[in-house]
């Protein structure tokens, strides 16, 4: 149990500039960082800084400034590998987001050789982005989504898990921070498990890495997925870690330049991995962005945000449980920064509508994981969700506008 603040936050705050302004006349207090984090100054002036005096494109030209964005663009690859302890930077794709290292390895790997009556596994508590490409594929060979369920707490049911692994499964596909409830799946375990039947794990992790530190070798999968704007970096970048092996012996994804080592109308050849998956003109200014995140982030320490993150979500816990009608969708033991609730039989959207007058952004609806909702027996939740930079007074903002709100529905 942390005693302490861990961050020293007011300093922290100080680093995102849109933290100063205002939403109805209410300093604005983001609780919706599980959409999308704010961005630090850092990130914001990495990105200008770039722009203004490092443009070009990379890896093709023999003058200085494509030499510059090239070191860029390798440098932040660097970074990326070194946040997650990959055994090596080429083992590190960018990508757009999560969503599309999702789909890169459902078309890339898994496809040319999944055959009908083949298995995907998924769990109950995936995002829809790990649910549907699989779904696709399903579509077009005949293979089978299988999903592993849940208990009531939005916690994996690990015996049926391990039932579920026989050698029809090809791919388990699991997130390891839900969006919608905050569980961290214990993904270190399930690997173990897979691996004892050869069945490869991916791990949606865009809700981990802005909030936990996370080594893919002690995890123990073979691809790792991650999205630039959930970690205070970029939208529109994003990393799919995998092993070398995999990688190499991967089709392309998409067809086009950088990704070809020669090309004749007959037949092209390809670059190694992972230039073989970065097909045309990539975000470099994103990638930049994305490591001035990930230095922001060490510069935090992850041991320190993923205890301070800890502390608000059990004060936020106690402190939302005293509101009337409150009821928490996601009550795992081992839970990151987020908060689904209920709040009596308002509908969710309503409660977001009213709380956004007190300045407070929270997210309402199915959070990309309808079936979440459905097993809840729900329409929809809202959802608070926690950030490097969210304070325990924001917290008694959020239950004062959440208390308000129910009065008005009394
Ligand atoms: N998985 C999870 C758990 C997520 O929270 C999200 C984003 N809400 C995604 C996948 C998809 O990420 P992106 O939209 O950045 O591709």
């Amino acid at each position: 149990m942390t005693t302490g603040p861990t961050l020293d936050v007011e300093k922290v705050r100080a680093d995102f500039p849109i933290l100063q302004r205002t939403v109805h006349g209410k300093p604005l207090v983001y609780l919706d960082t599980a959409a999308s984090a704010q961005r630090p100054l850092a990130v914001i002036e990495a990105i200008d800084g770039f722009y203004r005096n490092h443009n070009a494109n990379i890896h093709r030209g023999v003058h200085t400034l494509s030499q510059e964005a090239t070191e860029d663009y390798e440098q932040a690859r660097l970074k990326i590998s070194g946040f997650i302890n990959a055994p090596s930077e080429q083992e590190c794709v960018f990508t757009r987001g999560t969503t599309e290292s999702i789909n890169l390895v459902a078309h890339s790997f898994l496809r040319p050789h999944l055959q009908a009556g083949d298995e995907i596994l998924i769990s109950w508590m995936e995002h829809h982005s790990n649910i549907v490409p699989w779904q696709l594929l399903c579509e077009e060979t005949g293979a089978v989504l299988k999903v592993v369920p849940m208990n009531q707490h939005g916690e994996l049911e690990m015996d049926a898990l391990e039932e579920m692994l026989t050698e029809r499964v090809k791919l388990l596909a699991v997130v390891h921070i839900s969006n919608a409830l905050g569980t961290i799946n214990p993904v270190a375990e399930i690997c173990t498990l897979a691996k004892q039947h050869g069945i490869p794990v991916l791990v949606d992790g865009a809700q981990a890495t802005p909030h936990q530190a996370v080594d893919v070798q002690a995890l123990g999968c073979d691809f790792y997925c991650f999205s630039g704007h959930k970690m205070y970096g970029p939208t529109g970048i994003g990393v799919l870690w995998g092993r070398y092996e995999h990688l190499q012996a991967m089709r392309p994804y998409q067809g086009g330049g950088e990704m070809i080592r020669h090309v004749t109308f007959e037949a092209s050849t390809f670059n190694d991995a992972p230039g073989k998956f970065e097909a045309g003109t990539p975000n470099i200014a994103g990638t930049v962005g994305l490591g001035a995140a990930v230095d922001y982030l060490e510069g935090l320490g992850m041991e320190n945000v993923a205890a301070w993150e800890a502390q608000l979500l059990a004060y936020g816990t106690e402190k939302l449980s005293q509101v009337d009608g409150f009821r928490m969708i996601g009550t795992a033991t081992n839970k990151a920064g987020v908060m689904s609730f209920v709040l009596g039989d308002i509908h969710a959207n309503d409660v977001g509508t009213l709380v956004d007058l007190h300045g407070v952004a929270i997210r309402t609806g199915h959070h990309c994981a309808m079936p979440v909702v459905q097993f809840f027996g729900l329409p929809a939740t809202a959802r608070a969700s926690l950030g490097v930079y969210n304070t325990f007074e924001e917290i008694d903002i959020l239950a004062e506008a959440l208390e308000k709100t129910i009065d008005m529905f009394a």
